[in-house]
């Protein structure tokens, strides 16, 4: 089974320098063409000048970029030219309806389509570790199982098509709530002119312990806010929670505060910075 990746962005890397240890990697392609040349020299597999020819060369390709503009031109790349009966798994975080358009331009060509975001930051691609949530046919699933064995640590088949970005919205709300307390007190705790590494030290042991708050507390109370997780890219994602719940007639009011936090930030140039970059906006001045 020959595998192409797609996308070498800061998720992209990590999960590809992976699939290369577990001998699964053949070659990869990314817009910014350096990117590809390097790793693939770090590797030892090949990289590609464009998608059309990685697609035609792979029975499985996996692709992680941006947002849904940006998935459904790849997809459409890779529909031009990839073999009937490959498969096709998107990581980025975009909408149940473009993972819906992406399979539908797929089938009509004979190729199969899961999407597979996923979740565990930079360190989960780093490290293997990541959560990954699939919508579509459960025996395209096990195909392509040891595939995503190799940068993982839990694989939840959810359901249909679209169902696995759907479950990866859910995600995303609850980390914009999560955003928001953990950035709230760790202001509230340097007002107190509290020993900050101390006191995340000692919260992040009990009942309001979480990921964000072990991974991120230290780095933004020290004012270093590199990413990560691009706020503007969690940005993306709660536009297109706020549209699903619209729909479905839900308030998400603490993911509705988080989209004009971060659209405060990204007018003060600060769109590239980890989403841990809210606390600019809590810390005592
Ligand atoms: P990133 O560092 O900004 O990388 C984006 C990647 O996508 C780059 O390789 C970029 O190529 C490529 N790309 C963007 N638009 C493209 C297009 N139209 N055609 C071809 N390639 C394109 O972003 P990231 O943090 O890796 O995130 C990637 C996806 O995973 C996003 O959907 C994000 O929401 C999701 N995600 C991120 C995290 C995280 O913690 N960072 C966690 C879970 C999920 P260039 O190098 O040329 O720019």
């Amino acid at each position: 089974m020959k595998i192409g990746f797609i996308g070498l962005g800061a998720m992209g890397l990590g999960m590809a320098r992976n699939l290369a240890k577990a001998g699964l990697l053949a070659g990869v392609y990314n817009r910014t063409a350096v990117k590809a040349q390097d790793l693939a020299v770090e590797l030892g597999v090949s990289a590609y000048a464009d998608i059309a020819t990685l697609a035609a060369d792979m029975d499985v390709v996996l692709t992680c970029v941006s947002a849904d503009g940006d998935v459904l031109a790849v997809v459409a790349a890779i529909a031009g030219t990839a073999k009937i009966g490959a498969v096709v798994l998107d990581m980025s975080t975009v909408s149940s309806e473009t993972a819906k358009q992406a399979a539908a331009l797929l089938q009509a060509k004979g190729v199969a389509f899961l999407d597979a975001p996923v979740s565990g930051g930079v360190e989960g691609a780093n490290n293997g570790t990541l959560s990954i949530m699939i919508g579509g046919d459960a025996d395209t699933l096990d195909k392509v199982r040891p595939v995503l064995e190799a940068m993982s640590s839990r694989i939840i088949h959810i359901g249909p098509v679209g169902s696995g970005q759907a479950t990866k919205a859910v995600n995303q709300v609850l980390c914009a709530g999560i955003n928001q307390a953990v950035t709230e007190a760790l202001a509230f705790a340097q007002a107190q002119n509290l020993p900050m590494e101390k006191v995340i030290d000692a919260v992040a042991g009990g009942a309001a312990g979480n990921w964000f708050l072990d991974k991120r507390g230290k780095t933004m109370t020290s004012g270093t806010f590199a990413p990560g997780f691009k706020l503007a890219l969690h940005h993306k994602d709660l536009k297109i929670c706020q549209r699903m719940a619209e729909k479905a007639h839900v308030a998400i009011p603490l993911s509705a505060m988080t989209v004009t936090d971060y659209e405060r930030l990204m007018a003060e140039g600060y769109g590239d910075e980890d989403i841990s970059a809210l606390y600019r906006l809590r810390k005592p001045i």
